[in-house]
């Protein structure tokens, strides 16, 4: 049982009240609360509590809970038509590729899919198809995080995610996050693309030196490899820009997205620029759900509701009130990040899994993105009255902690 704790209170926990045993496989902690409902920026728990959402479910409900306009396409989507398989065509996948390309700058073709690890799968896929034969390994940095298939977590440069899965598939090596030279050291004759987050997410909300997209960007065209930037955590308007590679002004070759782009529905998209896209020829790779009409018609109507509020624009100005009145906070080191995705690095000695846990209890949802920062990822409808909740909350609660282990 994960966590050290019993299994019967690991199944209490996860709402299996009388049950023999919990119904889930132990691959997360012990859940402390159980969610039956959202509305805009707002969870009710099963004993009726509410709770502010700093979180999205991961970056992932960025218009909040429940949006109508989602809601009703959704609900449209689901009388009409849901699936149909990728033998026929349907016309919410042929939109929202199109939609996605726009986004993207033109030029490129889509491949959608589930989830952020299968679009990481399909780019290493299309990545050793590009390379063709010798010529497959792919570059990643340590401290990034692409996804748990074996293809993305053999990307990710976590090896205590890896080692129990040994042995991992050959062909990734690996280079310190924001040192362009490293790369460089890695390269060799068979090397296929470089693969990268814009910002680190899951690694601690890690923002690079400025400039290093664009330093990847000459690196990868002088050494004739692709630039593959995982987008998954930053895209979608959370860091101010549709993309974060956008800060940098540069494009990349391959581009993979997946969590805000469904605000809840599952989808993920691998976008390359149409050269690229075109190695792969039919059979090379696929999924039933992939660009099923129903998750499809959820992310073109994120897609108008983000594009109608003008999604980085919010993202700009809500990340920097939030970041600034998070730092004044007593307790609080510093604040880093884009937009609407930031770490609240906590002063020593809090631990901010202790901070997080109390957050809460008070109702309000954030995670320790590391043993000492919390990370924010919250929607972009947050209101000003919804703002001064968070940081009251989040200010006394964090000054709690700091009065206990100051207590003898
Ligand atoms: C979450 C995440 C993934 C994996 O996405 P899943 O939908 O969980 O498979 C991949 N890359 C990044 C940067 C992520 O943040």
């Amino acid at each position: 049982m994960t966590g050290g704790g019993s299994a019967s209170d690991h199944a209490h926990l996860m709402g299996a009240v009388g049950m023999q045993r919990c119904p889930f496989m132990p691959t997360y902690g012990a859940p402390p609360v159980m969610f039956v409902s959202g509305q805009g920026a707002w969870l009710t728990d099963s004993e009726g509590r509410s709770y502010l959402d700093l979180l999205c479910g991961l970056a992932v409900t960025g218009l909040g809970h429940a949006h109508p306009s989602i809601t009703e396409a959704v609900a449209a989507q689901a009388a009409t038509l849901t699936h149909v398989s990728n033998l026929f065509a349907n016309k919410p996948a042929t939109e929202l590729a199109t939609r996605l390309d726009a986004l993207l700058g033109g030029g490129g073709q889509v491949f959608l899919c589930n989830s952020g690890a299968e679009a990481n799968e399909a780019a290493i896929k299309l990545a050793r198809r590009w390379g063709g034969p010798g010529r497959s390994t792919i570059i990643s940095t340590w401290g990034g995080f692409h996804g748990r298939t074996l293809g993305a977590l053999a990307a990710t440069g976590q090896p205590a995610k890896q080692e129990p899965f040994a042995p991992m598939p050959e062909g990734f090596r690996h280079a310190t996050y924001g040192d362009v030279a490293d790369i460089e050291r890695q390269i060799d004759p068979a090397t296929s693309a470089v693969l990268v987050e814009a910002i680190q997410g899951e690694g601690g909300v890690v923002v690079p030196p400025s400039g290093y997209l664009a330093d990847l960007r000459r690196l990868c065209d002088e050494r004739g490899l692709l630039l593959i930037v995982d987008e998954v955590q930053t895209g979608l308007g959370r860091t101010g820009t549709w993309f974060a590679f956008e800060h940098d002004g540069i494009r990349p070759d391959v581009v993979t997205m997946a969590k805000a782009l469904g605000n809840g529905m599952p989808i993920g998209a691998c976008w390359a620029i149409a050269d690229v896209a075109g190695a792969f020829t039919p059979g090379d790779h696929g999924t039933t759900y992939g660009g099923q009409p129903l998750a499809s018609a959820a992310a073109l109507a994120t897609l108008d509701v983000l594009e109608g509020m003008d999604a980085p624009t919010v993202a700009t100005a809500l990340g920097a009130r939030l970041a600034q009145r998070l730092g004044d906070l007593e307790g609080v080191q510093s604040v880093r990040g884009r937009g609407l995705l930031l770490a609240v690095e906590l002063v020593s000695p809090l631990d901010a899994r202790v901070v997080a846990r109390r957050a809460l209890e008070r109702g309000i949802v954030v995670n320790a993105v590391t043993p000492t920062a919390l990370r924010l990822a919250p929607p972009f409808i947050l209101t000003d009255d919804e703002v001064d909740h968070a940081l009251a909350i989040l200010g006394a609660v964090i000054v709690e902690c700091l009065e206990e282990g100051r207590a003898p």
